[in-house]
């Protein structure tokens, strides 16, 4: 029976929306929004780059839900390989040097596909966490080498670590730290060149400074990735005075750009690479912190009592097999060569939008992680941001991606699972041909 309508819900659904906006408090979301039309969509079911509404309605998935979905939805054998695992040994502590299988496998296994010289992780349940945990190990590093003042963590602008406390305090984006009024101690944000990082180190001292860490390509910031040597440049002052760099491939990990790891797109091994996303496709929640072998050799030859760190599901066993199946998957059907592949046909339907439409501006794409930015002619932005009218355009057309308006931005980003095909990728080009047509229609 349909009585009445909450924003494109029905009456079916009348009663999840009320408690959703009752007692669901949304991460990263309007609450206001959420207080007026209820939620936004109400998700059932995925299939591949889809996902499917309560309505039935498909969605193309073009952001792989958080860019954490690499091998797309609806994997059987993921969800076959959790329920084998649960019903074997669900979970067990790996506190006190206690172990179990799928962590050691897991972490065999990111040894061997991880740049060489990482071959030791720290696991965890996500990226605020991998990024606390190495924030937290870099410091206690310097502090067994001697050097305890060693703690200032420097960052990128626009960059994003996360949410927990460290993660917010080192995140380069202003909005996301504006949230709270007191932040962690010691972090400290650069400008994107490496006269920059000198300019800082020259001011604050090296011996004050603990870790360089960033994005290999700035994701939630809006997909910018630096010319070709910024790293090599950046990893050589780190070298000369004394800092380790801190990869933060939360989303580039495991396929996204192209390669396995993003740093390989920069030719650089950093000391420290977080990891969580890709590493299940969003399967179960886990993540990871994987240091060098130097590193590692330090730690052992230097620890003078516990290694006063562990979360509750670090090395989570039935993550840790979720994680070692989407793995094989990820080798099995060759989803980083498909991510290159794709990622070029994404790039080739971004530079025919930008020829059919005044509004698209710049187009970069590395991998399957890709921005339109949104420009008038004569290269300057709207004054009112046209990516949220783009945005629900695309979800009305049955594309789902994300706008960036922090700060000045008006881009759309972009990054479907690494399994799509050319025909999806067209699909996707075509609807968001018919989005801006219609955009750029009512421009006033
Ligand atoms: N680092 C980066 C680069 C990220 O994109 C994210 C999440 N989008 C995080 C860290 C935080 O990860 P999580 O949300 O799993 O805590």
């Amino acid at each position: 029976m349909i009585t009445e309508e909450i924003k494109g819900l029905q009456v079916d659904d009348h009663k999840l929306a009320e408690w959703d906006k009752k007692h669901f408090l949304h991460p990263t979301s309007s609450i206001k929004q959420q207080q007026e039309e209820g939620p936004a969509l109400i998700f059932t079911e995925g299939e591949g780059i889809y996902l499917k509404d309560i309505h039935g309605k498909k969605f193309i998935d073009g952001l792989s839900s958080l860019w954490n979905v690499n091998v797309g939805h609806g994997r059987k054998e993921l969800g076959e390989v959790a329920a084998e695992q649960m019903s074997k040994l669900a979970f067990s502590s790996a506190f006190a040097t206690f172990s179990h299988e799928p962590a050691i496998q897991l972490a065999k296994k990111i040894a061997d596909i991880t740049p060489e010289g990482l071959n030791t992780v720290f696991f965890t349940s996500g990226g605020s966490e991998s990024n606390d945990t190495a924030f937290k190990l870099v410091r206690h590093y310097w502090k067994l080498k001697g050097q305890p003042d060693k703690k200032k963590v420097v960052s990128r602008k626009k960059s994003y670590h996360g949410v927990a406390m460290g993660a917010t305090s080192a995140t380069g984006l202003k909005p996301f730290r504006d949230f709270t009024t007191s932040l962690a101690p010691d972090f400290y944000y650069v400008e994107s060149s490496p006269e920059a990082f000198r300019a800082f180190i020259e001011t604050e001292g090296a011996d004050t400074i603990a870790a360089f860490i960033s994005e290999p390509v700035q994701g939630t910031g809006g997909v910018h990735f630096p010319p070709k040597d910024y790293f090599k440049e950046i990893k050589s002052i780190c070298e000369e005075n004394d800092i380790l760099f801190i990869a933060d491939e939360v989303i580039t990990g495991f396929g996204r750009t192209g390669t396995f790891f993003g740093v390989e797109q920069f030719g650089i091994i950093p000391d420290i690479m977080s990891v969580a996303k890709g590493i299940t496709s969003g399967y179960a929640a886990l993540g990871g912190v994987i240091i060098s072998e130097k590193i590692h050799q330090d730690l052992i030859d230097l620890s003078d009592g516990l290694f006063m760190h562990g979360y509750t599901y670090s090395g989570h066993p039935t993550a840790c097999a979720v994680a070692l199946k989407n793995i094989e998957i990820i080798e099995r059907e060759d989803l980083v060569a498909n991510s290159k592949a794709m990622g070029e046909e994404m790039l080739a339907g971004f530079k025919w939008l930008q020829q059919e439409h005044d509004i698209v501006g710049e187009v970069r794409a590395l991998g399957l992680m890709g921005a339109i930015e949104i420009f008038r002619e004569g290269n300057e932005r709207f004054a009112e941001p046209l990516s949220p009218k783009i945005v629900a355009e695309s979800l009305e057309r049955g594309l789902i991606h994300r706008g960036v308006i922090y700060e000045g931005a008006d881009t759309l980003i972009f990054a479907p699972p690494i399994n799509i095909n050319k025909y999806e990728i067209n699909k996707m080009i075509n609807i968001l041909h018919d989005v801006l047509s219609v955009v750029e229609k009512n421009i006033d």
